[in-house]
């Protein structure tokens, strides 16, 4: 069999239909969307038909739309473009957030702001009473994601901006994992900004947005041509965008079968799991419906994620590598798990064209290679 892939939450294929909307845009109609010629008129076209896919997603304006490189850079350019308006004061952020909210709010604190991360419980949910007694302290900044990456838990976001607001402060979620995989309405959150990404719902890799509440102000990450109402100049990545657009609309109309689709192939597996011996992570509350995260007692989820990509399956382990060292997940740890556990979490996130048989595939050798490496451990003990 081919590679099985179950690594859907780091990123997933693009769709053949979102591929060949992007390849005219890749060949004959190259032109830049600033020129005024045919060419250049028919990529502004195709790029305001995106925004309005996009904006369509998640229920804003096409106005509210900054098209970015990613998600990363949109959160960068939230949290520092934000706080270069504002006075130093606190930026507020969960412990489970992704390192590029964390690294940002670090790069404020190298200016004078006080970074405050909020806790988080043992079921992988920010404590929204922690919030309370934070924003006590004035707070220019609070951003806290919808979903997490490893557990998929979703987080109170809609009471979180709302005690944000009361506190005069500007409210931002990073909704990257959220987005195609529960309905986001950005009104209906009171967000005042909220960022999302193309790769995570099939589409292209190199292109995300920060939805914005066109009232709050921010600082450009990069000043030139006045692009994208003046908050990130260069040159459009016209097919990236194209295709984030078709693959905003694809994920609009998925929305309503991929939860209880993807829940049912997820809870067989987690029976299988737990029938296995695994600890599971973040299960027992409101979270993504693709997402399973889990270890077993004894086994080093970085052996095992290699051992089963040798036998062609893809998950990602919950460590995060950085060079040689190997820290157990920031995330795991915030929830209270014990670093030994946490250093076996493996994330397994499916994905629109996954299957009961790939499913079915995919234990039977996640038992066999269980066993075995459970045993070497108990030789080498
Ligand atoms: N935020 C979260 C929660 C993510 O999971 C990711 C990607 O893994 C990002 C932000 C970064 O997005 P991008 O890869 O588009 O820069």
């Amino acid at each position: 069999m081919d590679f099985i892939y179950f690594d859907h939450n780091a990123t997933t294929p693009i769709e053949p239909f979102v591929l060949e909307a992007m390849m005219p845009f890749l060949q004959g109609q190259y032109g830049n969307a600033s020129s005024r010629h045919d060419l250049g008129i028919h990529a502004r076209q195709a790029i305001e038909q995106a925004r309005e896919q996009v904006a369509s997603l998640v229920h804003v304006r096409p106005a509210q739309v900054i098209f970015t490189s990613g998600g990363t850079e949109a959160n960068n350019l939230l949290i520092k473009g934000a706080a270069e308006w504002l006075k130093p004061s606190q930026v507020v952020i969960s412990a489970i957030e992704h390192p590029c909210v964390v690294k940002p709010a670090q790069f404020l604190a190298r200016r004078g702001w006080q970074v405050r991360q909020l806790a988080v419980s043992e079921l992988g949910v920010v404590d929204t009473e922690d919030l309370e007694q934070a924003l006590s302290t004035p707070t220019g900044i609070v951003s806290v994601m919808m979903a997490n990456n490893e557990t998929g838990c979703l987080q109170p976001v809609g009471v979180i901006a709302q005690k944000a607001r009361a506190a005069k402060a500007l409210m931002h979620s990073d909704a990257v994992q959220a987005l195609g995989k529960i309905e986001i309405d950005f009104e209906a959150l009171q967000l005042h900004a909220m960022t999302i990404s193309a790769h995570k719902i099939y589409g292209p890799k190199g292109a995300g947005a920060l939805i914005v509440d066109r009232r709050i102000e921010l600082f450009p990450l990069l000043s030139g041509g006045g692009h994208e109402n003046g908050l990130r100049s260069g040159t459009e990545n016209v097919p990236a965008i194209v295709g984030f657009g078709v693959a905003a609309e694809l994920a609009a109309s998925r929305l309503a079968n991929l939860k209880p689709r993807l829940s049912e192939l997820r809870d067989k597996f987690e029976s299988a799991l737990v029938a296995m011996g695994a600890i599971r992570f973040g299960s027992a509350v409101d979270r993504l419906c693709n997402t399973s995260y889990f270890a077993f007692d004894g086994v080093d989820g970085e052996t095992l994620v290699i051992e089963l990509d040798k036998l062609g399956f893809g998950l990602a382990s919950g460590a995060a590598c950085s060079s040689a060292y190997t820290e157990p997940s920031a995330t795991l740890l915030a929830m209270g798990v014990a670093p030994e556990i946490a250093r076996g979490a493996v994330r397994f996130s499916l994905g629109v064209h996954s299957t009961k048989e790939h499913i079915n595939v995919f234990l039977t050798a996640l038992k066999s290679v269980v066993n075995r490496l459970k045993s070497l451990a108990a030789m080498t003990a």
